[in-house]
């Protein structure tokens, strides 16, 4: 068998779309542009990669975009403040703060400093705690464009067993919440699946990915799923991303394409479409700021 491909440059290219016809729709209607504001503390050459990436898809559908570029050894406070101006900005209507940070700050103390409202990766614990109660206010963008990836397929999760390698709190955790909740129009991403996680510590990790109708895996270990891992016919999303010699690769054996029935490439399948889920939020954030 060789999988069929879940196509996230195509997928994301569509939903951009569906954005930008949205925001030109506003801005008829005489609203002002979404903006985002990324910031980036210090010089980590692949998160200047993907804040570069963020900024040219906030242009290209109409998301006026800021990218602040702060030096690495800010202060935990003067980070804080800088934040604070970013909330009381009234044409910010979205605010990330591109991970990881340098050591001497405080992931935790940055994400509970952004607005709610703005918080358009959905880290801030007030918006973990609407997600998983199943009143999301912002899906996070990962796990969100996995489900969109795999629903504009045609792959509902309904009732399906689905496996999820990796329980981080930007991926894993997310993923799962959202997979395992009851679907209703507050909550339209819900998957309705039958949920497995696996982690560092499970006990049989070929035997558990085997009961996957569908896989994802988001482990950050390049190939660590091979294909005597995969049951014959299962759909599998590769979230990992690596640069391995030079060539960028993902978490999945590229022998896994001759036992699923479709699986996601890298590049060009779950990062291109996180992109979009952001461009997603910024557009419900700045239509949220409307309505207040
Ligand atoms: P993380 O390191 O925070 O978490 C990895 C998780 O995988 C952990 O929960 C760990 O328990 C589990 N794990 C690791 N090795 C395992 C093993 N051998 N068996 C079972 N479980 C194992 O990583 P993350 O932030 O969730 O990211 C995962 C991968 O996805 C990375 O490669 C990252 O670069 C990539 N990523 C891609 C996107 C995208 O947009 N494409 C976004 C976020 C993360």
């Amino acid at each position: 068998m060789t999988a069929r491909l879940l196509d996230g440059k195509q997928t994301a290219a569509a939903i951009r779309a569906e954005v930008a016809a949205e925001i030109a729709r506003r801005r008829n209607q005489g609203f002002p542009p979404p903006g985002l504001a990324a910031v980036l503390v210090g010089d980590n050459p692949a998160s200047q990669v993907y804040v570069r990436n963020k900024h040219k898809a906030c242009q290209e559908v109409g998301i006026t975009s800021w990218v602040h570029q702060l030096p690495a050894d800010i202060s935990q406070a003067g980070l804080l403040d800088f934040l604070q101006q970013l909330n009381a900005d009234s044409q910010v209507h979205g605010i990330l703060v591109q991970l990881p940070l340098p050591r001497h700050i405080d992931e935790f103390a940055v994400q509970q400093a952004i607005l709610p409202s703005k918080d358009v990766d959905g880290f801030h614990p007030e918006n973990v705690g609407l997600l998983a109660l199943g009143r999301p206010r912002f899906y996070p963008c990962t796990p969100h464009g996995v489900i969109q990836l795999l629903r504009r397929a045609g792959y509902d999760t309904i009732g399906k067993e689905v496996v999820i390698v990796g329980r981080s709190n930007i991926v894993g955790k997310p993923l799962a919440l959202m997979l395992l909740q009851k679907r209703s129009a507050q909550n339209p991403a819900a998957g309705e699946a039958t949920v497995t996680v696996v982690h560092t510590r499970s006990r049989d990790l070929r035997e558990l990915c085997r009961r996957a109708e569908i896989l994802v895996v988001a482990a950050g270990v390049p190939a660590l799923v091979t294909a005597e891992m995969v049951q014959p016919g299962a759909v599998v999303v590769d979230v990992g991303i690596h640069s391995v010699a030079g060539k960028l690769m993902g978490d999945v054996h590229p022998q896994v394409a001759q036992v699923a029935s479709a699986l996601s490439p890298v590049p060009g399948g779950v990062g291109p479409m996180t992109i979009a889920m952001l461009l997603v939020n910024t557009l419900q954030a700045a239509a949220q700021a409307e309505c207040r």
